[in-house]
């Protein structure tokens, strides 16, 4: 359980769900882990329990830090440097979900997805890099969606901005591969967390809508966060040197089925 021993890693989202999840993973894998979360409070609840989980010598810290604000991603990287040292690793989860219908869309719907969903990566990503380029070594994962290749009708922009989660992939992937910092992203299908939970909610018969996407799932069940931690613990290690500007998706075969 040492495959992150002694490496320093920042988790966006890290409050709850995947975000929590791959920080509790990281930890278990001797990662010092910060976790980065719009609410200070959740961030620290989820810091404390994974402290008590792996016991003292578990490096836990709860830092609040908003991904829309490039200078909050800095504060974020400086604070985590000044407690555990240089970075690592950055996982970019922070993520919501937006979807309405394109035409009846506001301005603000448009604004509030890609700034969390696309701008706060790339805040992530450019509070890192310098200090990653410098030292010659790096892993970025981005926690992007298979919403980055299919289209469910009516859950606009949400995709448009994980396509561009991939595309930032790519970019900064080929962009810093010379410098030996790997950028990589991950598409998880359908994973139980609140997100999920809420999206099925929103459906006259959430029981119906939850039957429905598991009778579409070719494995019949949903994700669990810890499957989605367990691969980013892969692509933070160094057990995957040569990955670099691709992506991983997690979610039972889900998007290889045309249909049965
Ligand atoms: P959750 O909603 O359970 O958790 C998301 C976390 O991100 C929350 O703790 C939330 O904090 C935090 N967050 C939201 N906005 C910001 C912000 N501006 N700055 C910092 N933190 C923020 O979502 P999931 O765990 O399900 O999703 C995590 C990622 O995985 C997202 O990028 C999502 O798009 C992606 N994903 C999830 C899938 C799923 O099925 N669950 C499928 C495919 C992709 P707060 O509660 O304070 O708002």
């Amino acid at each position: 359980m040492n495959r992150l021993a002694g490496k320093v890693a920042i988790v966006t989202g890290a409050g709850r769900g995947i975000g929590a999840a791959i920080a509790r993973a990281f930890v278990a894998e001797g990662a010092a882990v910060a976790l980065a979360e719009l609410d200070g409070e959740t961030a620290r609840t989820t810091a404390r329990e994974i402290a008590q989980q792996y016991g003292d010598a578990a490096k836990a810290l709860a830092l609040q830090a908003d991904v829309t604000q490039s200078a909050s991603m800095h504060a974020a990287v400086k604070e985590t440097e000044r407690v555990f040292g240089p970075v690592d690793v950055l996982v970019n989860n922070a993520g919501i979900n937006v979807f309405v219908d394109p035409l009846t869309m506001t301005d603000d719907d448009w604004r509030r997805c890609f700034a969390v969903d696309l701008d706060g990566v790339w805040n992530g990503c450019r509070a890192v890099l310098p200090g990653m380029v410098a030292r010659g070594a790096g892993s970025i994962v981005n926690i992007a969606s298979t919403h980055a290749f299919q289209i469910i009708p009516g859950c606009f922009p949400y995709p448009v901005a994980k396509h561009g989660v991939i595309g930032l992939t790519r970019a900064l992937g080929v962009e810093y591969a010379a410098k030996n910092v790997r950028v990589n992203a991950i598409a998880p299908g359908y994973i139980e967390t609140q997100l999920t939970r809420e999206w099925w909610d929103a459906y006259p018969d959430p029981q119906a809508a939850r039957a429905h996407t598991l009778a579409l799932s070719p494995m019949k069940r949903i994700g669990r966060p810890e499957e989605v931690a367990m691969t980013a613990v892969f692509l933070a290690s160094d057990e995957a040197p040569f990955i670099n500007a691709s992506c991983i998706t997690i979610d039972g075969g889900r998007t290889a089925l045309y249909h049965d």
